[in-house]
């Protein structure tokens, strides 16, 4: 069931999605080497509560931070440690996600630790492309499919590996709701796109191959080929201007 939501709503998502959007230019201002990902989460807590809102993630289904930390070959849902250093030519997926007044802002974005190699400098920026190109497709009558194809059409173009397990979902009430949004074409066109759908676009790509597994602490996804992987998140909703981009600030 996709619940859409009112403009009154869409302004509550909005107020949120600023939330995890200061959140991030504050991560963006500290990734450094030496810093610990641990101190990216308590500066991620600091901003989301003295904003009034909850960080989302911490508690979720037993995750016990606000954000999720995903060096290198960690594709998603990597857990902050104080003994997890940022180096020089790391990269650092940062996933965060605010409630506030009962919806959820959820955006992932994934930083460069000082000098990164050219082939990480196109890993970056083609997923971030590929992002882009699944929000314009946010348009009222188009297939949610229209969305999953542009961002494969973006990874098939730049040969990069395209993360199967994990997709977009509807961002609401709940973090994750229906509809579910694979990054690559199914067959299966979806739903027709109606204003007040509003979906977190999240395409994971690696410098690899597709495959990914979690390890052994029930959270982190690493690649199979321990290859870099990005991933770049933005809450978009539907409307009758256009994709609205609630996880940004004006
Ligand atoms: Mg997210
Ligand atoms: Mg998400």
């Amino acid at each position: 069931m996709i619940y859409r939501k009112s403009r009154y709503e869409l302004n509550l998502m909005k107020a949120a999605g600023e939330i995890v959007a200061m959140a991030h230019e504050a991560v963006r201002d500290a990734v450094k080497e030496g810093i610990t990902t641990l101190e990216l989460d308590d500066i991620v807590y600091k901003v989301i509560t003295q904003n009034k809102a909850i960080p989302t993630f911490k508690g979720y289904c037993g995750f016990p931070a606000s954000i999720c930390a995903s060096v290198n070959s960690q594709v998603v849902h990597g857990i902050p440690s104080k003994d997890v250093v940022l180096h020089n030519g790391d990269v650092i997926s940062v996933d965060i996600g605010a409630t506030y007044h009962g919806f959820v802002g959820d955006s992932a974005w994934t930083y460069p630790v000082g000098d990164v190699s050219d082939e990480v400098k196109h890993l970056l920026k083609a997923t971030e492309e590929a992002l882009f190109a699944g929000i314009a497709k946010m348009q009222v009558n188009n297939y949610l499919e229209d969305v999953s194809a542009a961002i494969e059409d973006v990874a098939i173009a730049n040969k990069l590996g395209i993360v199967r397990q994990y997709g977009g979902h509807g961002v609401g009430t709940e973090m994750h709701e229906d509809p579910f949004l694979f990054n690559y074409r199914t067959g299966d066109k979806g739903p027709i796109l109606k204003a007040g759908t509003v979906v977190a676009i999240e395409p994971m790509l690696n410098l690899g191959c597709d495959e990914v597994y979690q390890l052994d602490d029930g959270w982190t996804v690493v690649t199979a080929d321990d290859k870099p992987s990005a991933h770049f998140e933005h809450t978009v909703a539907v409307t009758n201007d256009g994709p609205l981009i609630l996880t940004k600030r004006d």
